[in-house]
This record gives C-alpha cells, structure tokens and sequence, in this order.
C-alpha cells in the first residue's frame, strides 16, 4: 500500500513538472511571436504612391519598397 501511495505522488510531481515545462514552452513561444509582430508593425514608404504600409506586406524591388508590383514597375522605370 505504501509503495502504490510512493508511486502516485511520484507520478503526480512528474505531472507537476511536466505541465510546468509545456507552460514555460508556450510562454517563450509567445515572447517569440511577440517580437516577429513588432518586426512585421514596420512602416515603408511607397516611393511611387507616397503612402506607408507594413513592412511585410511590402514588395522589395531596386532597394525601395512598393505598395504593389504596378508602383514597383511605374517607379524603376521611370528612374533608369
Ligand atoms: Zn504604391
């Protein structure tokens, strides 16, 4: 009896720490998703239209930053 009573705490601490572990998983996974948010809030300038938009919604062309392909496009060939 005392050895089954040993094993069920044994058991229940394991739990403890593994429900303590996954916790600490999420909460440096959320850290994670936190930050890559703050990257993507960046604002770029659209040279061609004048307007700002998320940095990762963006498209990178010539090293400026454009609202769409047409701007990226209308832009660099009207600066060659
Ligand atoms: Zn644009």
């Amino acid at each position: 009896m005392l050895r089954f009573l040993a094993f069920f705490i044994f058991a229940y601490l394991f739990f403890l720490l593994l429900n303590l572990y996954l916790t600490w998983r999420r909460r440096q996974r959320n850290l994670d998703s936190r930050r890559r948010g703050k990257e993507a809030e960046e604002m770029v300038l659209d040279p061609q239209c004048q307007s700002y938009l998320p940095k990762g919604s963006a498209i990178h062309r010539g090293g400026h930053y454009f609202c769409s392909e047409e701007c990226a496009r209308l832009y660099l060939s009207r600066n060659q």
